[in-house]
């Protein structure tokens, strides 16, 4: 569960925004609660909330929410755990018309922001967002929205842009160098997308996913893998590089025929178990009726490993897309912020002192005494080393497994044998081509 920002992963209050409690004080369900009458899953949910705020104040709405990530969003990871506040703020974002990943996230990068002192009230026009103060944060999400002040309308373009205007206030007020590097080790955001809800630090396969299987940027869409990984499905470099590939195809596959994933892959199906020689996690068993349905359709006779594999198309096609935009230094915007990869300060190291030696004791190969007599600072510059090292290395195998360069350039034999070069522009090639070396 991501805490302030990400800063912790648990908190004593989480009981309060769990979906026992959304179950039993607030969801309502009207009748049909799917997308569409055929699901057999059905897993929409919804409940009426008071609003508080706004034009509309007092009056009752429905809420269609919240998923997780908006409730981790407006809950844990900004210090809020009274789920109405959640459902209010999500209920406010709809209307609205904006996401509530992006503003949620944008929203905990601002008030940690504030708590490092990096913003005070005099470089926003004595306005502050702080962690569990929903009424200023209900103002800055109507603020977002129309625009209203300097800071709104900043965040409104981006996390990347932010981070640039807080350095250059804290520069200008403190006559200090700007923080540019300080804060982006916080400021949750690949490829200009802020982090969806996961914290990261405790799978290298998450990291990767976040960091590099998707080139829209840290979206939780392309490989769901942290809950696997912790479960010790991916031993190895190969399989953790193997589960990038595999599992964007199946969520790709599902999207490019306009289905829902969620009853194939997150409805565990026991004959998957059966399936030795393979990944049980991604539910095999299911995907083999699926295959069944879509060959029946289409009247071919296709694998589900094979269904999906045609997803191969996309994820090339958005890379050469980012390589004609970003050219040779493309490999260098898969990356994550070190807060996604550790604890960035040592009080962060602290707070999770127990786990964290552990794994020191295993990485040093040292007794656990031994590690805990040691400097907080060096071991948390150890382990930090250590996890950039690991996913360094992960990165350059899912590299090497999609058939790219190792600076994360598709290679022109790769796109012909998967059908993309004969649709890519003469330019396209020509640079694409340069690139290969
Ligand atoms: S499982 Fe998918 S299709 Fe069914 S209700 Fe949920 S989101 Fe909609």
């Amino acid at each position: 569960l991501p805490v302030n920002n990400y800063q912790f992963g648990s908190h004593p209050q989480a009981g309060q925004i769990c979906g026992k409690t959304y179950a039993e004080r607030l969801f309502d369900h009207r009748g049909m609660d799917g997308c569409f009458p055929g699901c057999n899953l059905r897993c929409t949910k919804g409940g009426w909330v008071t609003l508080t705020t706004g034009m509309h104040v007092g009056r009752k709405v429905w809420v269609d929410g919240p998923e997780y990530e908006t409730a981790a969003g407006f809950g844990s990871n900004l210090g809020m755990w009274r789920p109405e506040f959640i459902m209010e703020a999500n209920w406010h974002c709809d209307n609205y018309g904006i996401d509530t990943i992006t503003t949620a996230v944008i929203m905990a990068f601002l008030m940690e922001c504030y708590q490092r002192g990096y913003l005070v009230k005099e470089d926003t026009d004595g306005f502050t967002l702080t962690w569990g103060d929903e009424q200023t944060a209900l103002q800055f999400i109507y603020d977002l929205a129309c625009r209203k002040t300097e800071l709104a309308r900043i965040a409104g373009q981006g996390m990347v842009e932010l981070t640039a205007w807080v350095a250059e206030q804290y520069a200008a007020r403190t006559g200090r160098p700007k923080p540019v590097k300080e804060l982006q080790q916080f400021a949750m955001q690949t490829k200009g997308l802020p982090f969806s809800l996961y914290r990261t630090h405790r799978s290298l396969s998450m990291q990767a996913s976040y960091a590099a299987a998707s080139d829209i940027g840290a979206h939780h869409a392309a490989a769901w893998l942290v809950k696997v990984d912790l479960l010790g499905a991916f031993p190895t470099f190969e399989a953790k590089a193997k589960a990038l590939i595999t599992y964007p195809r199946v969520r790709l596959g599902n999207d490019n025929l306009g289905l829902c994933k969620l009853p194939w892959v997150d409805v565990f199906n026991p004959d998957s178990l059966k399936r030795g020689d393979t990944d049980v996690y991604i539910n095999p068993a299911s995907q083999e009726l699926y295959a069944d349905f879509y060959n029946g359709m289409l009247g071919t006779t296709l694998t589900w490993e094979k269904i999906f594999e045609q997803t191969d198309h996309d994820i090339n096609l958005q890379r050469v897309m980012n390589v004609l935009s970003f050219g040779a230094a493309t490999g260098e915007r898969d990356w994550i912020p070190d807060r996604a990869i550790g604890p960035t300060d040592d009080a962060l190291y602290e707070r999770e002192a127990d786990y964290n030696d552990r794994v020191l004791s295993t990485v040093l190969n040292k007794s656990l005494s031994e590690v805990q007599v040691m400097e907080t600072g060096e071991k948390r510059a150890v382990l930090m080393n250590h996890r950039k090292e690991e996913l360094r290395k992960l990165i350059d195998v899912y590299y090497r497994q999609r058939g790219w360069t190792d600076t994360g350039i598709p290679k022109v034999d790769t796109l012909k044998q998967i059908g993309l070069w004969q649709y890519l522009s003469d330019e396209a090639k020509k640079s694409i081509t340069g690139m290969n070396g």
